[in-house]
């Protein structure tokens, strides 16, 4: 029998072709995704569990057959609860296959006998709010439990809560006609002769077959790679029968708008999008903004990712006008000034966000310039967390470079991050860094005084506005026909 994981049911919610490619495909084109920040997290659950239950049993993983074994004798021997406890099923409509789960925790109900131990699934999300996908897990947890005995009627979300030291619990109910829809939806899937069309997405981040379909959307100029396309436009264009990048460069947009979902905006943003990937060259759409020839600092902050400095910005990154990096961290406990970094740049020390924000401010007034950053994350976060002297100020000199770039320039790549965008132009950030890294590396200087690891952080944080100055120097180039 062919195994299918109980995350197959999460998957279908959101992206058909995973389902399929997890039964179908190569499987030596998976690349498993390092775990996430958040996945790294979750080990305060498991301090969680044993403060409320003792001891916990952990099943072997050598092997799927053995964690199965062990995990029947522990459930048989009443263990009062079994962490990574592993099931399986045979699927009820496809024989041939065998619905396995790998469950956080297993928990002996109360007042349950050992000889005749019942259980319920607990399952430890990194979100605040349970998602359809979650409860299709955890039904399919409880349907695999019911195999064996009557099988509990409800389980247990354990969720981040607040304050950050807190789990909420979150009781699950057993909905049997959703399981057995998403399981019928599942066998459609993989009866499909086909692997389903590529629709590129956040999630597609954390899927092993990233690469996978990277290459193969490229390969195939598959209109995923288009910019401005929701996922409505992209299903109308597929039932359309557009499936590539060249179709929709040469349609008339008159056909394009008569599409569900696809209105005069999307259309010029659709096939300016074809057309650069077609040509391979970069599409002007409109002139430059006067502000962009202003006196210009190009600014980027990066925030806390633990509970408690969530969203707090703990370092500032900025050009001056004459586009010299400048780099500041919060260190609330330090009576310097600055610090040198062991290649010798500066760093200033602020003792608070709110200083890093007047900062900013008080330079961009001073030099009567526009302060720039990519996207619109900057600016959010500046407007609750500056102090109100600061924000007034910001709030009249702050730009979006991406807004610009969305307004004048269609690139031939898919995505516009600001990553992205210098890879295009040629532009290399310091490698394996990003954005969780930093966090780790600025934390790590704060408790061990790790110098190393602070320059590392600040060359991340400085890569991404040396990324823009760039960005904005091609654009005016381009503009002006010298790019
Ligand atoms: S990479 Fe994205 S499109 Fe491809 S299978 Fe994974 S989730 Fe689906």
């Amino acid at each position: 029998m062919r195994p299918i994981k109980a995350h197959t049911l999460r998957d279908l919610l959101e992206c058909s072709r995973r389902v399929w490619l997890d039964a179908h495909g190569d499987v030596t084109e998976r690349i498993e995704p390092p775990p996430s920040f958040a996945q790294a997290r979750g080990r305060s659950f498991e301090i969680f569990a044993r403060q409320r239950y003792g001891t916990l049993r952990p099943v072997p993983s050598a092997t799927w057959d053995e964690s199965v074994a062990v995990t029947r004798d522990l459930m048989t021997q009443g263990v009062r609860v079994i962490a990574g406890a592993s099931l399986e099923r045979p699927h009820p409509h496809h024989p041939d296959l065998l619905v396995r789960g790998r469950i956080d925790l297993l928990v002996r109900a109360a007042g349950s006998i050992r000889d005749e131990a019942l259980y319920f699934p607990v399952e430890v999300k990194m979100v605040r709010e349970v998602r359809p996908e979650d409860r299709l897990q955890l039904d399919c947890y409880l349907w695999l439990l019911e195999s064996d005995r009557e099988g509990p009627e409800q389980g247990e979300f354990w969720l981040p809560g607040r304050p950050p030291e807190w789990i909420d619990i979150s009781p699950h109910r057993y909905d049997e006609v959703r399981l057995l829809d998403a399981f019928r939806g599942v066998g459609d899937v993989l009866r499909q002769a086909s692997a389903p069309p590529i629709y590129l997405t956040g999630h597609c981040d954390s899927c092993p077959w990233h690469a996978h379909c990277r290459t193969a959307a490229n390969a195939e100029g598959a209109i995923t790679l288009l910019n401005g396309l929701s996922r409505r436009s992209w299903e109308s264009l597929i039932a359309a029968g557009l499936q590539t990048v060249d179709q929709v460069a040469d349609q008339p947009p008159e056909a394009l708008r008569r599409l569900k979902g696809i209105g005069p905006a999307t259309v010029h943003q659709l096939i300016s999008s074809a057309r650069a990937l077609r040509d391979r060259d970069a599409v002007l759409l409109q002139p430059l903004p006067e502000a962009l020839f202003r006196p210009i600092v190009m600014l980027d902050i990066e925030t806390g990712l633990s509970f408690q400095e969530q969203g707090l910005p703990w370092s500032y990154g900025w050009s001056d006008v004459n586009g010299d990096l400048h780099a500041a961290v919060v260190a609330r406990y330090s009576d310097a000034d600055q610090t040198i970094l062991p290649d010798g740049r500066p760093v200033r020390l602020l003792r608070d966000y709110a200083e890093g924000w007047r900062m900013i401010a008080d330079y961009a007034e001073a030099h009567d310039a526009l302060v720039y950053h990519w996207s619109g994350y900057d600016s959010g976060i500046m407007r609750q967390t500056a102090p109100p002297d600061a924000a007034e100020i910001l709030n009249r000199r702050m730009r979006d470079l991406l807004h610009v770039f969305r307004q004048c320039v269609m690139l031939p790549v898919r995505g516009r991050s600001i990553k992205t965008v210098a890879a295009y132009l040629g532009y290399a950030y310091p490698p394996a860094s990003d954005y969780a890294q930093a966090w780790n590396d600025y934390r790590r200087w704060l408790m061990e005084n790790d110098r190393a690891a602070l320059q590392r952080a600040m060359a991340y944080q400085l890569a991404d506005v040396e990324a823009m100055l760039i960005a904005r120097d091609w654009l005016v180039r381009r503009a002006a026909g010298e790019a």
